[in-house]
């Protein structure tokens, strides 16, 4: 399927600007693969010229297989005054390896004179011979105009020739970006349409939602021409925000009827907003338009008995068709389809009649009212559905534990010892660590690799903490979830309890409880 639209995400780039988010190497390869799984057709991954992380990030994307999304390195044109070939920064977008690269150049010559401080024509350059360098050697080139429009209002002639110079050199697409976040969505349409007007080359649009029209600026745009929408998941990003894929991507497909994904991703949008806010350790938004879990609640009583009427009559969609549901009719089906789905998932042949199902739906909703997120705990959720549906014993039990800390020469210590039980057999081990999880995590880690030594390497990639509201008075409660990763695959497990020691055992051995049922 061709989409009409081409999706273009960049929440491990732009969206990691935003406050407050901070991804790990393991975080990024995460959302990637999800993002891919989800069909997205470019993934920006990071900027190698501006953190080591970001080439980590692409030096272990090198090992992975995307199925769907192509990977893009970002960076900017080469700098001024220096040959294309001798700039490091244009240097390390060949090293990220990846099949795309974006850079980006400057439209205003506000920009070109106050901040580069260099002549027109040598941005021209700059612009001209970054893109033809890159696509010498052979990378599919976009090419990002910052500041298009306020460029474009400044001196539309010379915003013209920028765009001009990255087609003639071969860019296969030029994305106009509202940058700073400011523009109407009459004037990103107008700007867009007379450069459709200008430029043969295939178009993007790049918007922030400074004044709350990220989403509405990017449609404008796609209507004038444009067929390529770059955007962050959950709307992540510097200020403000980006555009939030999570509503554009929708209004696309459902409501302007472009083809930019299948119904099947579509279905999927509520759950990878919600993964990614897992990840990002925030809290899901339940006024997110589309995915929010109020997005199609019904309080008010007429609304209600209305919509128990006719569904249409309160609603401008089914929420199904983008993973989400009505809340005052949460149907056992739409619960069990998606439980079928994630073990498909997972690996594990679930069928919609099974009656376990009904078990398996009862405890995740137990479990998600003490406060389990199950969306980036995958194998949490495999471990809690194989044991209902097999019932049979974990591979090993943990008969008890001990955590101390005590001061040795001014560092503190933690140590602990745990035991475990292996078909019968007891093993009891100590072991140090620079924090009461580390501890945990190495005696329970030596205690198993006896007995499976494929756990050897397991590793904990990732550890998060997030307090819980406490809504009774009592104690909070805290919520762990743990990363883990065996060098080919990164999992998730979670863990809740009043104790923060308590809730990261639990994730621990649902971490190691998914590597050996994954193993078997
Ligand atoms: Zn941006």
């Amino acid at each position: 399927m061709k989409p009409e639209v081409e999706l273009y995400d960049t929440t491990l780039r732009d969206g990691s600007q935003g406050e407050g988010i901070n991804f790990s190497v393991s975080d990024k390869i995460r959302i990637a693969e999800k993002l891919d799984a989800f069909q997205v057709h470019f993934i920006e991954g990071g900027w190698p010229g501006s953190n080591p992380k970001d080439i980590e990030f692409f030096e272990l994307a090198k090992r992975k297989k995307f199925k769907h999304a192509r990977l893009a390195s970002f960076g900017s044109t080469r700098r001024k005054g220096v040959a294309v070939e001798s700039d490091e920064q244009v240097a390390l977008l060949l090293q990220a390896g990846t099949p795309v690269v974006t850079i980006y150049g400057k439209t205003w010559m506000l920009h070109v004179k106050e901040v580069l401080r260099t002549t027109p024509e040598e941005n021209l350059a700059m612009i001209g011979d970054t893109v033809r360098f890159l696509k010498d050697h052979g990378k599919y080139v976009i090419y990002d105009a910052e500041h298009a429009f306020d460029g474009f209002k400044g001196d539309s002639e010379y915003a013209l020739a920028t765009w001009i110079a990255a087609e003639k050199a071969g860019a296969d697409n030029v994305t106009l970006c509202d940058t700073n976040g400011g523009s109407l969505p009459e004037e990103v349409a107008a700007i867009t349409r007379a450069a459709r007007g200008r430029l043969t080359v295939k178009m993007g649009i790049h918007t922030h939602d400074d004044i709350g029209l990220g989403v509405a600026n990017a449609l404008a745009a796609l209507q004038a021409g444009a067929t390529h929408v770059q955007g962050t998941i959950n709307g992540y990003g510097e200020r403000t925000g980006n555009c939030n894929l999570t509503s554009a991507i929708p209004n696309i497909a459902l409501k302007m009827k472009k083809r930019c994904l299948s119904s099947s991703s579509l279905a999927q949008l509520k759950e990878l907003s919600q993964f990614v806010d897992e990840i990002a350790n925030l809290g899901h938004n339940p006024r997110q338009p589309w995915v929010g879990s109020a997005a199609f609640s019904h309080k008010g009583g007429t609304h209600v008995n209305a919509v128990q009427k006719l569904v249409s009559s309160y609603e401008h969609i089914d929420p199904a068709l983008v993973g989400n549901q009505r809340t005052v009719l949460i149907s056992d089906l739409a619960g069990r389809s998606n439980i079928v789905m994630k073990a498909r998932e997972l690996g594990i042949k679930l069928s919609d009649d099974l009656p376990e199902l009904k078990t398996i739906l009862a405890r995740i909703k137990e479990l998600e009212h003490a406060g389990y997120e199950f969306e980036a705990a995958e194998g949490s959720l495999a471990v809690l559905i194989r044991k209902i549906l097999q019932g049979r014993p974990a591979p090993f039990q943990v008969n008890g534990y001990h955590v101390s800390m005590r001061r040795e020469n001014s560092a503190s210590i933690c140590e602990a010892t745990i035991k475990v039980e292996v078909k019968g057999k007891a093993a009891h081990t100590v072991a140090e660590g620079d924090g009461p999880v580390n501890a945990l995590d190495s005696a329970l880690r030596r205690a198993l690799v006896n007995f499976f030594p494929q756990l050897g390497k397991v590793q904990l990639t990732d550890y998060k903490v997030r307090i819980l509201d406490s809504m009774t008075g009592t104690a909070a409660k805290t919520r762990v979830l743990i990363e883990s990763s065996d060098g080919l695959r990164h999992w998730g497990t979670v863990g809740v309890s009043e104790n923060i020691i308590e809730a990261s055992l639990q994730a621990l051995v649902d971490s190691m409880e998914f590597a050996l049922v994954k193993a078997a």
